[in-house]
């Protein structure tokens, strides 16, 4: 569908739960989210029915995120029934990486293509600190499991934050020439008001390539990354402006979070309730939704933080 600015949705970021395993700093608070009644999020029904929905307004994507898709008990059935329905060509799927020892095989079977995998860091001190309660070691046999299961892609993502892993950018960036994967730096956006990152944390998307000038660019993949290649390099580097270079123009996606409400933007407060709807419904509501999303996210800077009103992990990134 095509909405008032002439932009064509076609893809849809499905958060199925909350909750998450760890407690990145610039994602969530300490002490976790305070979990929702049970009653108030959307059922396994309800997400595969909003996922025909989207369908049927022309949604050919979808990708599954959270809080941490993988801790969510019933994840595998949500991927398989969505990846089932008649007009999705594609299920993708973001996760910390953590549970995928275990649930990389089975993910793949239940026809998830492609997943991203967040790491921020290569050092098992500072991955225990951005995480609060994470281990490396554990995220790295998550990417390793995730390669064996032969997934279409491997994409790595790493949050850019200043005066804690902008030192590692050509560590990071080098994994491209040791695995097939690509690797992408995200700038960080101003979400969660008692964050620990301030104004200095913030870096721009440019720094990678002050700091790696031999990257050369190459052709786009239809994503939101600009992307480059080291010399020798297996995968691509990519970057991901939301705040210094912002891509709302030609922004192609909705979200829908756990709580069954869709968010036309990411960092609007607009939100829209489909939870107890049926098919018709929800497909009426999309409709509304799709059509009027915003034309940009305004401002976003460190002085400007997202309207969102929610925390990263309740929205899914
Ligand atoms: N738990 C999964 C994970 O970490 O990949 C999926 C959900 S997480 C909210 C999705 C993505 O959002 C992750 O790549 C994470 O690094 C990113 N993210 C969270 N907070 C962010 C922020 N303030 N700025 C930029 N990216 C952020
Ligand atoms: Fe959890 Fe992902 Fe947020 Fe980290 S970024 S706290 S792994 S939801």
């Amino acid at each position: 569908m095509i909405d008032q600015y002439g932009r064509k949705i076609s893809y849809m970021r499905l958060s199925v739960t909350e909750l998450c395993n760890l407690r990145c700093r610039y994602c969530m608070p300490a002490e976790g989210v305070c979990k929702k009644c049970h009653e108030d999020m959307l059922t396994e029904d309800e997400m595969i029915r909003a996922v025909e929905a989207a369908a049927s307004l022309g949604i050919s994507k979808l990708r599954i995120t959270g809080g941490e898709p993988l801790v969510k008990k019933n994840i595998l059935s949500i991927c398989r029934r969505a990846a089932a329905v008649e007009g999705i060509d594609e299920v993708c799927l973001t996760t910390n990486g953590t549970l995928l020892p275990e649930l990389a095989k089975p993910l793949k079977e239940a026809g998830v293509r492609r997943l991203n995998i967040s790491l921020d860091t290569l050092d098992r001190d500072k991955y225990a600190y951005i995480t609060r309660i994470g281990s490396l070691d554990q995220a790295a046999e998550g990417i390793r499991a995730a390669l064996e299961a032969g997934f279409e892609k491997v994409k790595i993502n790493s949050v850019l934050i200043g005066g804690f892993n902008d030192g590692e950018i050509g560590e990071l960036a080098e994994l491209t020439q040791r695995y097939p994967v690509d690797l992408r730096f995200i700038e960080m956006m101003p979400m969660y008001d008692g964050g620990d990152f301030g104004k200095d944390s913030f870096i721009p998307y440019t720094r990678v390539l002050e700091v790696l000038p031999e990257l050369e660019p190459v052709e786009p993949d239809g994503g939101v990354a600009k992307l480059y290649r080291l010399p020798g390099a297996i995968g691509n580097v990519g970057l991901i402006s939301p705040v210094n270079a912002h891509f709302c123009g030609s922004c192609n996606r909705i979200r829908l979070t756990a709580d069954g409400k869709l968010k036309p933007c990411l960092h609007s407060p607009s939100e829209y309730g489909i939870k107890g709807m049926d098919f018709e419904q929800m497909r009426c509501a999309m409709e509304k939704v799709i059509y009027n999303k915003p034309a940009w996210h305004g401002l976003l800077d460190a002085d400007n933080p997202s309207h969102a009103g929610r925390n990263m992990n309740q929205i899914g990134g």
